[in-house]
């Protein structure tokens, strides 16, 4: 999965601040992988967008900007490129401009329909670099942008991405940037993520907080097939037909910079697996009210619905479905009713037997998992209700679903999955609880007994961990 970053700043005073920005901000999404990294940077008077890719390392790039280094800037747009059309070499890496180079674009994604519109711009005599879907989308958002002015007399950039983003198919986050208008980014998200972070003079955009974390904590959701304007003090998010959204939910990031960094550990691995404890206790934290009551966070279920659940399917993708095949034994005994744990991306090719009365429980640690993703959108289809259990606000998962329990062991860089397992594990029997309680399966003493024994869990795995470094430790 690539990483996406955009910043746009004050339109008076150019200055390094977007490209330190989306440098920082793609070294905090290294970890979801990538093959090339590229940044665009935009400011008044420029007559095209000053564009820096490299194949390789997100270092090839820095040491590349350092023995040449870039104009300073009001805005910019920063990719980690994981390569799906094209191999990843120099040319293929993002951004990618238009014919006249005023316009340039980063994207997250597959374009289905790009052989085609390449050809109808091929037709049209547009010549194209390199072999990417990305590049048919910069091309063409150049065209709609010349006719936009051609239309209105001046550049519209927002609104050349919402047509861009009609005649595309797949999935696709794409952030725009356009020379004529250096004060803002534009970005629009179908089947891919996209995040804004809210900042004081300035506004940030990520394909995860991370990518902004380190310079504000207050993020704003950007909803399937939405686009987003962000300026240094204005942030506009509408539909791809251009209707404003009035409201758009806005919440604050509950960890910080640090806990995305390796703090003094060898590895993320190591740092991730002792925060286990804490995962776990952050995980169960007021989930009991003041009548003794399970919590789970955002719950869009009628209780009466609740009651009339006759059947769990889990659906999740690797590490999650294994937290899954651990929850199914408590939840079964805890609830008596039966929980199947599917892979998501076997679900929706079986023709499951879905109904109103099955809980669909969808776990997924990034929230943007796709197989997730689409299984809960075919179960919903079926018209079965879908809770999420995920690490990540606002993500596009548990933003889908009727219910959320959201596990809080902060950012897992680590590949394999430690802590948010644990704490996936917690969630669901967490969740368990509730079906007991709403469904009168157990007795409100032993539900809050079994809570209590589980708050005792990060005690017991720190015995765990302490005794296995005591092991190592006396080894070495
Ligand atoms: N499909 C685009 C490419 O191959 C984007 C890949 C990505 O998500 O990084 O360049």
């Amino acid at each position: 999965m690539c990483g996406i970053v955009g910043y746009a700043g004050n339109v008076r005073t150019a200055c390094g601040k977007p490209l330190e920005v989306c440098l920082q901000g793609l070294r905090r999404l290294e970890y979801r992988g990538y093959d090339s990294a590229g940044v665009a940077l935009t400011a008044p008077g420029m007559d095209h967008v000053a564009v820096r890719k490299k194949a390789g390392r997100l270092a090839n790039l820095v040491q590349d900007i350092e023995r040449d280094p870039m104009p300073e800037a009001t805005v910019g747009i920063g990719h980690t490129r994981w390569a799906t059309n094209g191999v990843p070499n120099d040319t293929n890496a993002h951004p990618h401009t238009s014919r006249d180079g005023k316009v340039a674009i980063i994207h997250n994604g597959i374009i289905e329909n790009a052989s085609q519109l390449r050809l109808d711009l091929q037709t049209e005599g547009y010549h194209f670099v390199s072999e990417t879907d990305t590049e048919v989308a910069a091309k063409l958002l150049g065209k709609i942008s010349d006719k936009i002015i051609e239309e209105t007399g001046k550049p519209d950039l927002f609104k050349a991405v919402r047509r861009l983003a009609r005649m595309l198919e797949g999935a696709f986050t794409i952030l725009a940037t356009d020379v004529r208008q250096p004060d803002i980014v534009v970005g629009a998200r179908h089947d891919s993520p996209l995040v804004v972070g809210l900042g004081d003079g300035e506004n940030f955009l990520g394909s995860d907080v991370a990518a902004f974390v380190a310079y504000t904590k207050r993020a704003m959701e950007i909803d399937q097939d939405q686009a987003v304007m962000v300026s240094a003090d204005k942030v506009v998010v509408s539909d791809f037909m251009g209707n404003i959204v009035p409201d758009p939910k806005t919440y604050t990031v509950d960890w910080d910079a640090s806990a995305a960094e390796k703090g003094g550990w060898d590895s993320f691995m190591d740092k991730e697996i002792h925060e286990d404890p804490a995962a776990v206790q952050r995980t169960l934290l007021g989930r009991l009210d003041e009548n003794g009551n399970i919590n789970l966070d955002e719950v869009r279920i009628d209780e009466h619905d609740f009651k009339a659940i006759d059947k769990i399917i889990v659906i999740a993708c690797g590490t999650a479905a294994y937290a899954g095949m651990v929850a199914k034994y408590a939840i079964e005994h805890w609830v008596r009713i039966p929980v199947e744990v599917e892979l998501a991306h076997e679900f929706r090719y079986r023709d499951p037997i879905l109904t109103p009365r099955t809980l669909v429980v969808a776990i997924s640690q990034s929230g943007e998992t796709m197989d997730t993703l689409m299984a809960l959108r075919h179960a919903r289809e079926q018209g079965s209700k879908v809770l999420a259990i995920c690490n990540t606000q606002g993500a596009s998962i548990p933003r889908e679903s009727d219910a959320v329990l959201y596990t809080h062991a902060g950012p897992e860089v680590a590949v394999a999955s430690t802590k948010a397992f644990v704490a996936q594990i917690t969630a669901a029997y967490v969740l368990g609880l509730y079906l007991a309680q709403v469904k009168g399966a157990m007795y409100r003493d032993e539900i809050a007994q079994t809570l209590d024994s589980l708050k005792d869990m990060p005690r017991k795995i720190q015995w765990v961990l302490d005794t296995q470094t005591k092991t190592v430790q006396e080894a070495a």
